[in-house]
Parts: C-alpha cells; sequence; structure tokens
C-alpha cells in the first residue's frame, strides 16, 4: 500500500526536472526499510512512462526500479507541482516535460532517454468526463497515442511499447465475458479513443513489425486512484461518514464537496464493474511485455460488483449502513451504461501465469483505511 508520499520542490535543468532536496531524499532513504528502498540489480536496461504521475505510471515506475531499469518519465509542466503519486520515488527517476498533444516534445524525451521500453500509460483517463470533453478525449487517448507510437517508430523503432487499452472498449458488450476475442463496442467518447489506440498499436505491430502489446484492463483501483472516480469516492464517504464529517474538503467533478451535509452522491447504483487491485495490473503489463512474442491479453478479476455491493462492502468496513449516506443525483448518471464488463483472463494466467491478488473486500480495505489516514 501506498506510503504517505514526500514532496519535494524540484527544478528544471535543460529540460529534465531534478529533485533540489535529492542528497536529503536519498539519505533518508537510506535509512528507512521497506520495499521501495531494497537493493536492486542494474540491469542496464531503461524504461520510458507517460502518465507516470498518475495510478499506474507511478506502480509500474516502482515495479521497474525494483527490478533493476533506469526509468524516465514524462511529466506535463504545470503552473504548480504535485506529483503525489511518485514524491517518494521522484530522486530516483529522470522526469521530463513533455505532452502528449505536443508530437517535438515526445521525440525529444525519446532521443534523451532511447529507451528499451515505453509505457504508454497517459490519458484522459475518466470515461464520464469523456461526455463533458469529448475532443479533448480523442486529443489525448486517441491522437495523444498515435504521437507517442509514431515518434517511438521514428526514434526508437526497437524498443518495446505497451499500451493501456480499456475494457470499455466493449462498451455495449456482445458477450460475457470478454477475453481478447469479443468484438468492440464502445459506448462512451473514451471507450472510441481508446479503440483508436488499440487499433493504431496493432497495425504498427504488423506494419512495423514493432513489439507492440495491448492490455485491455478492467477497472482497477488503489489509494492512488483520484477521488472522482467511484471507488474512491465511496470509500472517501466512508471515511468521512465514520470520522464524523459531514461536508468534506474535497470536491467532486461538479465542485461540490464529496459529501455534502452527511450524504455523498452518486450515479446508477445498478452499474456493474470488475474491479482490480492496480499493483496486480501493473504486474500483468510488465510480464506480457517479457514474451517473447508481442500480443495483447484481457486483465480483470473476473468477477462484478455493482455500486450499490461497492457501497456495502465500504461503509460495512467501518460499521455503518451505507443507505443513509448515499444518495442518487441524476447528474453522476452516464448517458449511457456500458457492461457488465467481467474479464475472462485466461490468456494471461495460460501464457505468463498471472492471476489477481488482491480480491475485492481487500481491496475496499486498503481504500477506506487510505482515506482515513488521509483525513486524519
Ligand atoms: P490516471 O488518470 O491516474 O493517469 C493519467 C496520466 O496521464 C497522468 O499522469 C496524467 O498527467 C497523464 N496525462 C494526461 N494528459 C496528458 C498529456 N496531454 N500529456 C502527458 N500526460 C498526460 O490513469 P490511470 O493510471 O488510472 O490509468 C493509466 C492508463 O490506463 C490510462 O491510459 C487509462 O485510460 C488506462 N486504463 C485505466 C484503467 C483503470 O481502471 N485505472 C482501466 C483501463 C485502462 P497529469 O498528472 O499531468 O494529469
Amino acid at each position: 500500500m501506498q506510503n504517505t508520499p514526500k514532496i519535494f520542490p524540484i527544478r528544471v535543468r535543460s529540460g529534465n526536472i531534478t529533485c533540489s532536496k535529492h542528497k536529503m531524499a536519498v539519505k533518508r532513504r537510506k535509512s528507512t526499510k521497506g520495499k521501495s528502498s531494497r537493493k536492486t540489480t542494474k540491469t542496464g536496461r531503461k524504461a520510458l512512462i507517460t502518465g507516470i504521475t498518475g495510478q499506474d505510471g507511478s506502480y509500474m515506475a516502482e515495479l521497474l526500479l525494483d527490478k533493476g531499469y533506469e526509468v524516465a518519465g514524462i511529466v506535463r509542466k504545470t503552473s504548480h507541482f504535485l506529483y503525489a503519486n511518485i514524491g517518494h520515488i521522484q530522486h530516483r527517476l529522470n522526469l521530463i516535460y513533455a505532452d502528449l498533444l505536443d508530437p517535438v516534445s515526445l521525440t525529444s524525451a525519446l532521443k534523451a532517454v532511447m529507451p528499451d521500453e515505453v509505457y504508454n500509460f497517459a490519458s484522459q483517463s475518466a470515461p464520464s468526463e469523456s461526455f463533458k470533453q469529448p475532443v479533448h478525449t480523442a486529443e489525448i487517448t486517441a491522437i495523444g497515442a498515435h504521437r507517442v507510437l509514431d515518434a517511438v517508430r521514428e526514434i526508437c523503432p526497437k524498443a518495446k511499447f505497451y499500451q493501456a487499452s480499456s475494457s470499455e472498449m466493449f462498451g455495449w458488450v456482445t458477450e460475457i465475458p470478454q477475453s481478447e476475442k469479443t468484438a468492440f463496442n464502445p459506448a462512451n467518447p473514451y471507450a472510441a479513443a481508446k479503440l483508436y489506440a488499440h487499433n493504431i498499436a496493432r497495425i504498427y505491430r504488423k506494419s512495423y513489425d514493432m513489439f507492440i502489446c495491448c492490455g485491455i484492463l478492467f477497472n482497477h483501483e488503489s489509494p492512488r486512484r483520484g477521488l472522482g472516480f467511484v471507488t474512491q469516492k465511496v470509500a472517501y464517504a466512508a471515511a468521512c461518514s465514520k470520522l464524523g464529517i459531514r461536508t468534506s474538503d474535497h470536491l467532486n467533478e461538479e465542485g461540490e464537496p464529496i459529501v455534502k451535509h452527511g450524504k455523498v452522491a452518486l450515479g446508477n447504483l445498478e452499474a456493474k464493474r470488475d474491479w482490480g487491485y492496480a499493483g496486480d495490473c501493473v504486474e500483468a503489463a510488465y510480464q506480457m511485455m517479457q514474451q517473447k512474442k508481442p500480443d495483447d491479453y484481457v486483465i480483470g478479476t473476473g468477477k462484478t460488483h455493482t455500486i450499490a455491493e461497492l457501497c456495502k462492502e465500504s461503509f460495512g468496513y467501518v460499521g455503518l449502513n451505507w443507505k443513509k449516506y448515499v444518495k442518487i443525483d441524476p447528474r453522476f448518471i452516464r448517458p449511457t451504461e456500458t457492461g457488465p464488463l467481467v474479464a475472462d483472463y485466461s490468456k494471461a494466467k495460460r501464457v505468463f501465469g498471472w492471476a489477481p491478488k488482491v480480491n475485492f473486500k481487500e481491496l475496499v480495505a486498503m481504500l477506506v483505511d487510505a482515506n482515513l489516514a488521509r483525513l486524519k
């Protein structure tokens, strides 16, 4: 589980970002026991991660550092710095300013790193938000992925490439559960954008003989997931209710407190999802990139739960009855619903022995505990 991240002020030197308290942080690290401070053997391999500040990118960075990779990541230039998910490993990373909207910045980043492996996690990653910002979503999630792919083809075509595809591409599902052979039928702008990126990745794999894997990932969560996602919202609300917080500091996507007058506002409580743990999922992404041949793999738990079940489990974890703390708000109901999305991950299990380690109950406990810690 995530430690409380340490955020250090950073300064920019010739395009790269380094931590001004690097030495202090390294010293502190040496005296800290724990997973991410354990000794690693350098492999001489280099990886570049897009979306490194996000949930998956940060877990992948940790995993690759532990495996002895040199890890670089691209970060967007913003008017403020808040790398909450990578603060604790920032001094071990080579962070480079680049943006999926800007192909020049991507080629520069690739030239600076010349990676052996590229993991493309950057995205406008919220399906519900994609109804509000459909063109922006396409620009980053579809064309942005294409830009990264094309920059890799130009600068380092021998590098292996991972594309973060999504179960949302199955959309209005044509079969249950969904495998690599299931037809895609996107039901929101995010899914359409992901499908474009997925298809272009497959086209590049065949046309240019590039090593490209697409991980078709079902929903996966962690304490590092943004608070706008329903799992986090519910876990946060359960923690607030437990602590007697009736109006929260953190805001939802409508700019209102996530918990207002003691209640959290949610959309369709009957929507079903296959929720896994992000740490398990990045392990799968890494494993598929280590196979002899590039391929596409479905990654999920194979089990579904409704939002109502998520509420019951989360509030139940802190001894509360969810029905007192949840209200339906039509603004959070998607114009179209997907699913039921449920993964058939038998190919990943057969080819590289992957199976999820964290179950639904454990995941919910992890999220609620992290939110209790955040609020205390
Ligand atoms: P997050 O939303 O946590 O992270 C998204 C990342 O993309 C952030 O680092 C963000 O940077 C970066 N980003 C956004 N726009 C740009 C841009 N224009 N240029 C450069 N970077 C940008 O997503 P997750 O970690 O949860 O997901 C990782 C990937 O997996 C995404 O592509 C997502 O769509 C996909 N996926 C996720 C699933 C899930 O359940 N989590 C399921 C299936 C697929 P910044 O910090 O600057 O905003």
